[in-house]
């Protein structure tokens, strides 16, 4: 229980967002839920910058981090859950999260370690050149420098119902960004907290791990469920709320058949690897700061391209490189000759 004074401030039911500087995407979003237990939702990346940020936005509520009593997680990214650890070590707040975060909270540095491996192996088979990947140990340094384990106390499975700040959140999977993304969601307020799954200025990426090759048809497919869902708003990881999420899904799905129609077109001059193909869709800058993030936005279309027998895989030794299907090849060809005409 928070001390009477403290929660003068603070609502039971209110929500508080709290921005945390970020780099690269500019800040994130904790959220801070007055009332009983008092909940801290994605704590955020474990720096002093971060922190610092974290500990004034309570404070401003006239909260500390010494209060918090319980800690939520949207999915598992470090600049989500990186500072869960020290939240809890400090306040002793029970952390509740979906069982396979519990488990990836747990084995942080060798998932890490392993992530980082298979990684560079697939950059590796789709055509990233060596000292690109290299260059790229930046990312994986920033991730085991913002990130920590964490226990759990309690692990939450797919509906679920969690007390947190006076109101009662449903847990519901959509997996796809990462393969933990959660919605924590209030059903009588139509409020969600979404992480990264739909963002209202940006498109979530889709990580692709050892266990998950398929992460971009998972992805559409939970986007399609939350769509159907009554929600008034999404309280999002980075940015602003999501209000029209069905509309927003829409047109995220319609920018995914665009780029999926720009790499058959890219596919229609010969076989590619998938960095080169995205080479086409980005400037020589993005490919080059970023070849992990274009390679696994490249291979899920090109695995939905695939499922849908428009784009055969070729493996050479450990090469991979994709050509447009015979009749795809040909439709492709005749529509050129037709805009020639
Ligand atoms: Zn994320």
């Amino acid at each position: 229980m928070v001390a009477l004074g403290l929660r003068r401030r603070l609502r039971p039911g209110s929500i508080a967002q709290i921005r945390l500087p970020l780099r690269h995407i500019g800040s994130m979003n904790a959220w801070l839920l007055g009332g009983d237990p008092l909940t801290l939702l994605d704590p955020g990346p474990r720096n002093d910058e971060a922190l610092c940020a974290l500990e004034r936005g309570l404070r401003r509520r006239g909260v500390r981090v010494e209060h918090i009593e319980l800690v939520l997680a949207t999915h598992q990214h470090v600049d989500h859950v990186g500072l869960a650890a020290t939240v809890r070590r400090r306040s002793g707040a029970q952390v509740a999260v979906v069982s396979a975060l519990a488990r990836f909270g747990a084995e942080f540095e060798a998932r890490l370690a392993a992530d980082r491996r298979f990684s560079n192996d697939l950059m590796a088979a789709h055509g990233v050149p060596p000292e690109v990947i290299a260059e790229g140990g930046e990312l994986w340094d920033f991730i085991a420098a913002n990130g920590e384990c964490f226990e759990s106390d309690r692990r939450l499975a797919e509906g679920d119902r969690v007390r947190a700040g006076g109101r009662e959140l449903r847990v519901v999977a959509r997996p796809g960004h990462s393969a933990t993304d959660t919605l924590l969601v209030d059903d009588v307020a139509g409020v969600a907290f979404a992480g990264d799954h739909l963002l209202a200025t940006i498109s979530s990426n889709t990580e692709i791990d050892p266990q998950r090759p398929r992460s971009r048809a998972e992805y559409l497919q939970s986007l399609r469920r939350t769509a159907t869902m009554p929600l008034a708003r999404l309280l999002t990881g980075h940015g602003p709320a999501v209000t029209h999420h069905a509309e927003l899904v829409r047109s995220r799905i319609a920018e995914h058949a665009a780029r999926s129609d720009r790499i058959v077109h890219v596919l229609g001059d010969g076989p590619a690897a998938a960095y080169e193909i995205a080479g086409h869709l980005w400037s020589p800058e993005t490919v080059r700061s970023q070849p992990l993030l274009v390679v696994w936005e490249v291979l899920g279309h090109l695995d939905l391209l695939h499922g849908m027998g428009s784009v055969v895989e070729h493996v050479e030794g450990d090469r991979h490189s994709f050509s447009l299907r015979g009749d795809a090849l040909e439709a492709r060809t005749r529509s050129r000759l037709a805009l020639r005409r």
